[in-house]
């Protein structure tokens, strides 16, 4: 990417190699031949333990990609008066203008892979800030509604070429994210991941004929 001069990655033992040419780590089962990212202990197919590291090939075809974005962990919790221009921008990269640059580097393979099979998907992932904000959170809520309006756009500029966008609008998950609210929101009270994939399993699983715009997920009683 031009003007990059950084390699970082997310987490230890997803990526190798360099920024010009990075890598995924995954594994592959000696016994059945599945290959998994990321790298697994143990094969999801067969349960062999038998396992070896796989850099994975960086050509391929694109069928599903997710965008998590998450606010900078401090202090993102402002009142109107007491903005820092830093943090906004950082919000504003991170939630929003990383979402519009991701589709602009991806929209060629997305096109490609809508054309082969009418069932692109990009999750975009908004929350429930973007559909009810909330005070303090003022800038998160609206760069989630944002995503959420980007998402519909995309669906009326992409839909007719095969590629679908959804934006997934949670409240609190139990992750580390909401380590700040867990005194307040106990984490059995919580959304899971296991809901949000169970969303994402949902829509790689619908016909190229129906096209899911956006998932609210509340906890019982959290109506927008
Ligand atoms: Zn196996």
């Amino acid at each position: 990417m031009p003007g990059q001069t950084d390699f970082v990655a997310v987490a230890d033992g997803l990526i190798a190699g360099t920024a010009d040419a990075p890598e995924l780590i995954g594994s592959r089962c000696r016994n059945c031949g599945v290959v998994a990212f990321p790298r697994q202990a143990s094969c999801a197919a067969c349960t062999s333990r038998d396992v070896e590291e796989r850099r994975l090939g960086r050509r391929g075809t694109l069928w599903t990609w997710t965008i998590q974005c998450f606010a900078p962990k401090s202090p993102p919790y402002a009142g109107a008066a007491d903005h820092q221009t830093k943090f906004v921008d950082m919000q504003l990269d991170v939630n929003l203008r990383a979402i519009v640059l991701f589709y602009r580097e991806c929209a060629d393979m997305l096109r490609a892979a809508g054309a082969e099979h009418r069932n692109a998907l990009v999750v975009n992932m908004a929350s429930l800030a973007g559909k009810s904000p909330q005070p303090w959170l003022s800038v998160y809520a609206a760069t989630k509604a944002a995503v959420v309006a980007y998402t519909s756009a995309m669906n009326k500029e992409l839909n007719s070429e095969g590629v679908k966008s959804v934006a997934f609008c949670p409240g609190f998950v139990d992750t580390d994210m909401t380590e700040f609210i867990r005194d307040t929101v106990p984490p059995e009270e919580m959304l899971r991941t296991t809901d949000i994939t169970a969303a994402l399993r949902f829509l790689l699983h619908v016909s190229p004929a129906c096209v899911v715009p956006e998932i609210v997920f509340q906890r019982p009683g959290e109506a927008i």
